[in-house]
């Protein structure tokens, strides 16, 4: 299986990606995650990301695009994977069309989360995650087993800096002016599957599934 997820920041995006990269065996390639990691290495991709990540604003395509294509160039590439957060613009899609063209990997679908802004804006300022392992918890919705600590490793959680409400608005607004076209570039295609994304995990999960025709198997 290789999907894309498009939805508005906190659409449950990254939890739908981990848990379909757990129990169908993808890898999960999450941009933003890329990017954190760069920038707090501080080389020059994530240093160059940090100012456009911190006011809320896409990365520059070149820089993203070639941060994407560099991981499926590598000798051990994805070959079942879940994009969560790329492409974000027509010219990422482009781009990214021809590095799966070029390595003979078709797509199953592209599956977009639909979240009113209500929601979003309740999820994202209650969100918690592991500087870790990534995982995301929801302080009230999905609370770790201790509060404050990752039930995976320990780790104590920590919010985004751009999970604050001003950050949220212009994330949103990017969202619209930029990412939405992706939605007629991937119908043309005949990809596109649209899933509601409010509601608890597991149902989202399932409609996910039920949309790209599998049966839910056990976690692995
Ligand atoms: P995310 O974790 O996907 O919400 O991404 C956090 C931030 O990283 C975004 O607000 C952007 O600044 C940057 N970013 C992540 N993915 C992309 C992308 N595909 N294009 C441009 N910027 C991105």
């Amino acid at each position: 299986m290789r999907l894309i997820l498009i939805g508005p920041p906190g659409s449950g995006k990254g939890t739908q990606a981990q848990l379909l990269c757990q129990r169908q065996n993808l890898v999960h390639i999450s941009t933003g995650d890329i990017l954190r990691e760069a920038a707090r290495l501080g080389t020059p991709a994530g240093l160059r990301a940090k100012p456009y990540m911190d006011s809320g604003k896409l990365a520059p395509d070149d820089l993203v695009n070639e941060v994407v294509a560099d991981r499926f160039r590598r000798e051990d590439r994805p070959d079942r994977f879940v994009m969560d957060g790329y492409p974000r613009t027509e010219a990422q899609a482009a781009s990214f069309d021809q590095v799966l063209r070029q390595q003979f990997l078709d797509l199953t679908a592209v599956v977009l989360l639909i979240v009113d802004d209500a929601a979003i804006i309740r999820r994202i300022i209650h969100r918690w995650s592991c500087p870790k392992c990534n995982r995301t918890y929801h302080s009230l919705d999905n609370p770790p087993k201790v509060s404050g600590i990752c039930d995976q490793d320990g780790t104590p959680l920590m919010q985004r800096a751009d999970d604050k409400e001003a950050t949220v608005l212009q994330r949103l607004k990017v969202y619209r002016e930029n990412t939405l076209e992706l939605v007629p570039h991937y119908h043309r295609q005949g990809l596109l599957r649209e899933v509601l994304g409010e509601g608890d995990i597991e149902s989202i999960y399932s409609r996910i599934l039920q949309v790209l025709s599998y049966q839910a198997g056990p976690r692995c």
